[in-house]
This record gives structure tokens, C-alpha cells and sequence, in this order.
């Protein structure tokens, strides 16, 4: 696939309204044949016009674009902007805000930050392969600046357990390999183990502070503890991998993202999760991962803001 190597490259190449074309056909349909998302027919013929394919299939002549099935669909903004503002996502390594995307696009603050979420959703792994070797694991409480939030804001938000105002996030690293986070209820025993035994392979070394809740894995796990209270480091017994990157993900999400609210959290969590786990590729490599994930996505205005509770698919995807 050719593909730019830079973002100066990526705003250049993809303001061809043909290189996006090209671009998205061969990322979707690498085989070259284009067939309809929704029935799968081939009977299709291109309108150049109206840069849409009409379906002859089942369809009884339906149209459909290089962005349906995908999180772009619907959407009134041009592929010439969304394909640089993804490149800008997903290679930026400390985040970016919607301010800046937006500046830099021509587009609103507000739409801008409608597209990061999009893409996001393409940064989600998509991988249930578990982790093995050796593993650290690690919660840690992110955001809260309830200082400066309205009252009201305050009021809902410090009622929650633990880290009062802040949100829990439980961390699981492969040393060497890849990261998976995700949010949780809280720190008991229930919810952290759920978490181990989702992600971990049996049988792994599993590495995690001296916390209660850990208690009981080594059954599974050849479970060593670091306590915390006297050390840090116990040989290779320790979770220093993933304290780094919590403090390269707390760096990020004060630095550019300012506050986030928690319902939000989990996506700058597969942001900065992603980009991690695709540190040895080059940008063009990360940007082709990333949107080989846009199919079958879909994430609408309510269901962000929190007006819709399902994630809705596409009907064919
Ligand atoms: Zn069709």
C-alpha cells in the first residue's frame, strides 16, 4: 500500500481526493474488488460525481461511500480531512488536544474533538490473545482536579469509593510486550482477579505489589509480591514497567487533555494503550494498524455524550 511517511507527507498525499479513494479501497477491499457493505453483492458502479457507489444487488440501487461500515460514516467531513486528522491521532506520542487538531484541520473545536473520539475507537485493541511471560500488574487512580469543577459537578463525583474524586484504573504489561487497561469499579478482589484471569495466560510469572486483593492467584500464576512498604525492586520481582507508563499516560492526560471526565477515561486509555503497544513501528506503519480497525465501528454524537447507552453496529457490518 503506498502511504506517506510523515504528517507534512499525510496532509499533502490525502488532499487528492484520489489518493483517499485508493487509500480507503485497498484497506478495505485489499483484493481490489469493491462489493457493497450491506449485501456483499458486486453489482456495484461508481458515480464519480457523487463519489458513492450505487449498489445493483439487493439493494435495488442504494448507495453507499468509502465510509460506510466504518467510523467515518455519516459523518460531512471530508476523507481529505479525517485520513490527516487520524495520521495526527494516532503518531502524536504525548496526545493532542481538540483545540489544535481543530486549528490545524480547519474545522470547529467541537467537531474536532468528535473525530478524536472516533478514532479512539480505532485505537481500541482489538486482540483477546492473552499475555504470557512475565507479567506486571498494577491499579492506579487518575483525574480529579474537583478543585476546580462546579459544584454540582463536585458534589456527584466525590461520593464515589476509593481515590475519593478519581477513577480507578487497573493496568496488566508483558515485559517486552504489550499493555491492556481498563477501568475499574474498584480495588477488591472480585474485580482486579476478573481482570488478571482475562488477560493473563495460566502458568505466567505475574508480578504485583503486596495489595490483598492479589491474594489467592497462585494457583494459576507463579505469583511473586513486592511489598511496597520495604522495597521496590525484588530482583526481577517488581512493576516498575508500569509505573512508567502510568506516568507517561498522567503526563499526557493532564498535560493536553486538562480534565477528563471518567465516563471519557477508557478512551484515552486505548489512545495512549495503543500507541504504546505499536512503539517499534514507524508512524506509517501504526497509522496502517490503526485503520485497518475502522470497519465495522461505529460511535455517533449521543452515544458520546452519553444520550444513547448501546455502541450500535452497523446492521451488515
Ligand atoms: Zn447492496
Amino acid at each position: 500500500m503506498e502511504t506517506p511517511d510523515s504528517l507534512r507527507d499525510a496532509i499533502v498525499y490525502f488532499d487528492e481526493f484520489e489518493h483517499c479513494r485508493e487509500f480507503m479501497v485497498e484497506l478495505r477491499w485489499p483484493d481490489g474488488k469493491v462489493a457493497c457493505p450491506r449485501c456483499g453483492s458486486d453489482k456495484i458502479f461508481w458515480i464519480a460525481k457523487e463519489r458513492v457507489w450505487k449498489c445493483y444487488g439487493k439493494h435495488d440501487h442504494a448507495k453507499f461511500s468509502l465510509k460506510t461500515g466504518t467510523i467515518f460514516e455519516d459523518s460531512p467531513i471530508a476523507l481529505q480531512k479525517w485520513l490527516p486528522a487520524a495520521w495526527l491521532i494516532i503518531n502524536c506520542k504525548n496526545g493532542i488536544s481538540s483545540y489544535e487538531v481543530g486549528r490545524a484541520l480547519g474545522v470547529t473545536q467541537k467537531s474536532a474533538w468528535f473525530m478524536m473520539h472516533r478514532i479512539r475507537l480505532a485505537m481500541q485493541s482489538g486482540t483477546f490473545e492473552k499475555l504470557s511471560g512475565e507479567v506486571e500488574a498494577d491499579e492506579t487512580f487518575i483525574g480529579g482536579k474537583a478543585r476546580n469543577m462546579h459544584v454540582s459537578k463536585r458534589q456527584r463525583r466525590i461520593t464515589g469509593t476509593g481515590g475519593k474524586d478519581k477513577t480507578a484504573v487497573m493496568g496488566i504489561m508483558e515485559r517486552g510486550g504489550k499493555v491492556r487497561t481498563v477501568v475499574i469499579p474498584n480495588r477488591r478482589k472480585s474485580a482486579l482477579q476478573a481482570e488478571v484471569k482475562k488477560h493473563v495466560e495460566a502458568g505466567a510469572a505475574l508480578y504485583t505489589d503486596a495489595l490483598l486483593s492479589y491474594e489467592g492467584l497462585a494457583t494459576d500464576y507463579a505469583h511473586r509480591v513486592v511489598d511496597h512498604a520495604v522495597q521496590y525492586v525484588d530482583g526481577r520481582v517488581h512493576t516498575n514497567c508500569l509505573e512508567k507508563f502510568w506516568s507517561l499516560l498522567k503526563r499526557s492526560i493532564s498535560g493536553t487533555y486538562v480534565s477528563v471526565e471518567p465516563f471519557h477515561l477508557f478512551r484515552y486509555l486505548d489512545e495512549q494503550g495503543f500507541r504504546y503497544n505499536e512503539r517499534k513501528s514507524t508512524d506509517a506503519e501504526r497509522f496502517i494498524t490503526a485503520m485497518k480497525q475502522i470497519v465495522g465501528k461505529r460511535l455517533t454524537f449521543d452515544e458520546l455524550t452519553g444520550k444513547a447507552n448501546k455502541l450500535q453496529l452497523p446492521a451488515h457490518p
